[in-house]
């Protein structure tokens, strides 16, 4: 993806924001973050998030079948690990168009009993989504419900999948001065037409756990999602008391560390991260160390994170394409092929993506991270 030069227009966020920053002062990264996609009126999600090829941005389940369809699979062989449990929640955290859901149920039809014991659970927080997910899901037998947070959900063994969610989580950042850190703010450039990065006046609370000084390199940032470490807390307290698992599948690091990965995407190419807020889609990279460490602190079991590629190879992917290509032209059995490459190759998305599960305690190890 190449990256667009500065935005000329301006979007009624912007104003809003810009007024609001003249009024009050400087606001953090996550807050700025939240509204750019959250908003109820003029969040990017609210208003004209855009998924797929035709989109602003594509992701797996969008690009190749496969993809929903292996971890329907993975699904199944989970709750059969479960003890095959007559009532569960099946969740989706962030199911965008509800591509990977439908792909889901549809390989899940191989074990009748799965789809007849799952009560399906959306967590979507757009209107208009949640009426393209609504749209997609018409025709499978399952009637969906859909909830604003993690604790609409009711108390049960479950199984729940995030693809591409946690990266929409808002993040603050932190800079390293010569002498300290101060957080990185989003305020006004010197004509005050614009929003710029600015710096806190003050050092951020201890509490906040930044990096030793000898650690790191003036102009270092350093970035924590508590909106992150929140919903992982929710999703380990449910799996502990009731069973089950999470998939989390993201573009990550496996380790925490050092780095600015707000970024902005429209119209398939980056974008500058506070320009038009609310016509571009800005997430960050995800942290799965801090993950896992929220995790075992909560007491559930962290497998991973390995990497997507060898997780869908693991799975069977290959052969699933082989499979798919039998009795297809020329031309179809390509396009097949070239979407589970896309989703699998290193140096596509294979590499970058991550995939982590959550286990409750004592649960049988998932297909996939025998080694991990
Ligand atoms: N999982 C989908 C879409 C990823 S886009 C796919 O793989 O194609 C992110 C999704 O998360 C969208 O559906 C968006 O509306 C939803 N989302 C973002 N922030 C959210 C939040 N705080 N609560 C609930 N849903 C959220």
């Amino acid at each position: 993806m190449t990256t667009t030069p500065e935005a000329v227009e301006t979007t009624p966020l912007e104003e809003r924001l810009i007024d609001l920053i003249k009024l009050k002062g400087p606001i953090s990264v996550a807050d700025f973050m939240a509204d750019a996609l959250g908003h109820p009126h003029e969040g990017y999600y609210m208003r004209q998030a855009s998924i797929g090829a035709e989109g602003d941005f594509t992701t797996a389940p969008e690009i190749s079948q496969v993809f929903g369809e292996l971890i329907g699979l993975w699904l199944v062989e989970a709750w059969r690990g479960m003890g095959s449990p007559k009532s569960f929640n099946l969740v989706e955290l962030g199911p965008g168009r509800g591509v990977l859901m439908a792909d889901i149920l549809r390989a899940a039809r191989l074990r009748p009993e799965f789809t007849k014991s799952a009560m399906v659970w959306l967590l979507e927080t757009s209107g208009r989504l949640r009426h393209e997910q609504q749209k997609r899901l018409r025709t499978s037998e399952i009637k969906p419900f859909w909830a604003d947070e993690f604790a609409d959900i009711p108390p049960a063994p479950s199984l729940i999948i995030a693809n591409e969610f946690f990266d929409c989580l808002p993040i603050r950042q932190f800079e390293r001065i010569e002498n300290g850190w101060r957080e990185r703010l989003v305020g006004l450039d010197a004509d005050e037409k614009k929003l710029a990065f600015v710096l806190g006046r003050t050092p951020p609370p201890p509490e906040i756990g930044l990096p030793e000084i000898s650690e790191s390199e003036i102009g270092d940032i350093y970035e924590i999602s508590s909106d992150a470490q929140n919903v992982a807390a929710e999703i380990c307290a449910m799996l502990t008391k009731h069973g089950g698992h999470a998939l989390i599948i993201d573009y990550g690091h496996m380790a925490s560390g050092l780095g600015d990965t707000l970024q902005a995407v429209r119209g398939h190419k980056f974008w500058p991260p506070l320009s038009t807020p609310g016509r571009a889609d800005v997430t960050a990279h995800v942290d799965f160390d801090a993950l896992s460490r929220t995790i075992i602190d909560s007491g559930a079991v962290a497998h991973g994170p390995v990497t997507q590629g060898r997780f869908l190879e693991s799975l069977g992917l290959s052969l699933r394409v082989e499979m798919l290509c039998k009795g297809k032209g020329a031309a179809q059995a390509e396009e097949v092929r070239a979407g589970a490459h896309r989703i699998s190759a290193p140096n596509q998305m294979g590499e970058i993506f991550k995939v982590a599960c959550v286990s409750a305690p004592s649960s049988p190890t998932p297909a996939g991270f025998e080694s991990a």
